[in-house]
């Protein structure tokens, strides 16, 4: 397995890997860049097929946090963990006890928080053991959860979308679809809501498709037909790599703004949507609400009003990032790589191999 030349390998500062054969922990961390502050991001734990896969994850998934942070205007770095293993077999109070002893071991350069198949609770078991951990400050808003966060952060960048494709930050009448109403999914359909859009929702669970139905008064169409809806906006809130050769076709809107992560399944498919007219609000710009609730938890003096007032900002990078896109023909998707690289401080190698724009994963 190779690292240095690993094609995921983006100038990474430090990729760490550790095993602790007590509790049976296998986990990674990689810090991606520390230039704006130490790196925090999330601790995902999964049933990675192999190892290979797992660094595959956490040096795409640290890069994105990079760019994230960077676009959030906080003093961040990027970076990830990943623990090897089942959360619903494998998760022991021994083994994430382990994972925070590993954390201490970088000596806070990385902080992490929670993630796919880790909760608030695991946070504060990680904090027996470290002070790098973040995402379990019961004083915040929600008590640690950043989905709450994300899902504002989404509404306030889907209204930026709204006034810059339709001229109009009202949102009665629009016709939005969402994939996935689960943690965030879910919360940005209730504010959309109370806004006055009309709700087309799927999911992969019927009784998260039945509880937007019954609460909002969604409607709900299958898995597939959400490619195919004559609405206006489509929100992604379910997995990555769904803009792709075979969806974007497919689609009919005007605007796509939603949180999934890596919602293109390559940079290509920025300059597609482009070409059929759709405007896309890059992905980790538009869903930083959640990295921004958590940079005020792990801060310390968690103030309701300062983070509320910090997530709205995202609609107002939003804006620059559209404008720019319009200003120079490039793509959205390019033009916050570019923005976010000013701001940490990234440069591009010329000729380097491969155009990873619009296609950060966090
Ligand atoms: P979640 O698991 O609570 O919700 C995802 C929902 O999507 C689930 O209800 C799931 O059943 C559904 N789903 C999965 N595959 C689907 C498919 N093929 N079609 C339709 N529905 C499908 O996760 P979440 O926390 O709401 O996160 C949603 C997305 O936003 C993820 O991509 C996540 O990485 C991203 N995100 C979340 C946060 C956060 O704070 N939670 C922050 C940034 C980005």
């Amino acid at each position: 397995m190779s690292i240095f030349s690993h094609s995921a390998y983006d100038k990474h500062e430090q990729v760490a890997f550790y095993q602790d054969a007590k509790s049976g922990l296998k986990a990674l961390i990689a810090v991606h860049n520390t230039n704006l502050g130490p790196s925090l991001g999330g601790c995902r734990m999964w049933p990675y097929a192999d190892d290979g896969e797992a660094l595959n994850d956490v040096l795409r998934l640290s890069r994105g946090m990079t760019y994230k942070s960077a676009m959030a205007g906080l003093k961040l770095g990027g970076g990830k963990s990943v623990i090897i293993g089942d959360p619903r077999k494998e998760k022991t109070p021994e083994l994430l006890r382990a994972m925070g002893e590993f954390i201490n071991t970088l000596g806070g350069r990385y902080i992490t928080a929670e993630d796919s198949g880790t909760s608030v609770a695991d946070m504060s078991v990680i904090g027996e053991t470290t002070e790098f951990v973040s995402g379990l400050f019961a004083g915040s808003e929600y008590g640690g959860d950043p989905s709450p966060s994300t899902a504002y952060g989404v509404f306030v960048g889907l209204q930026a979308a709204a006034e810059h494709r339709w001229g109009k930050t009202d949102l009665t009448g629009l016709k939005v679809s969402i994939q996935g109403v689960g943690n965030v999914g879910f919360r940005l359909a209730k504010l959309l809501k109370d806004a006055g859009a009309e709700l087309f929702v799927t999911d992969i669970f019927q009784d998260n498709i039945d509880r937007a139905v019954t609460e909002l008064g969604a409607i709900a169409v299958t898995a597939d037909e959400i490619f195919d809806l004559d609405v206006d906006l489509f929100a992604p809130c379910a997995m990555g790599a769904i803009l792709n050769d075979d969806t974007i076709g497919r689609l009919k809107v005007q605007a796509i703004a939603g949180a999934a992560n890596n919602q293109l399944a390559e940079g290509r498919h920025a300059q597609m949507l482009r070409e059929r007219g759709i405007l896309y609000a890059p992905d980790y710009v538009i869903n930083a609400g959640g990295i921004i609730d958590v940079y005020y938890q792990q801060k310390g003096d968690y103030d309701a009003a300062e983070v509320r007032a910090h997530i709205e900002d995202i609609g107002n990078t939003m804006k620059e990032v559209f404008q720019r896109a319009d200003e120079t023909g490039e793509t959205t998707a390019h033009v916050a790589d570019r923005v976010a690289e000013e701001r940490f401080g990234h440069h591009s190698v010329v000729g380097e191999a491969e155009d990873k724009s619009g296609t950060v994963a966090a």
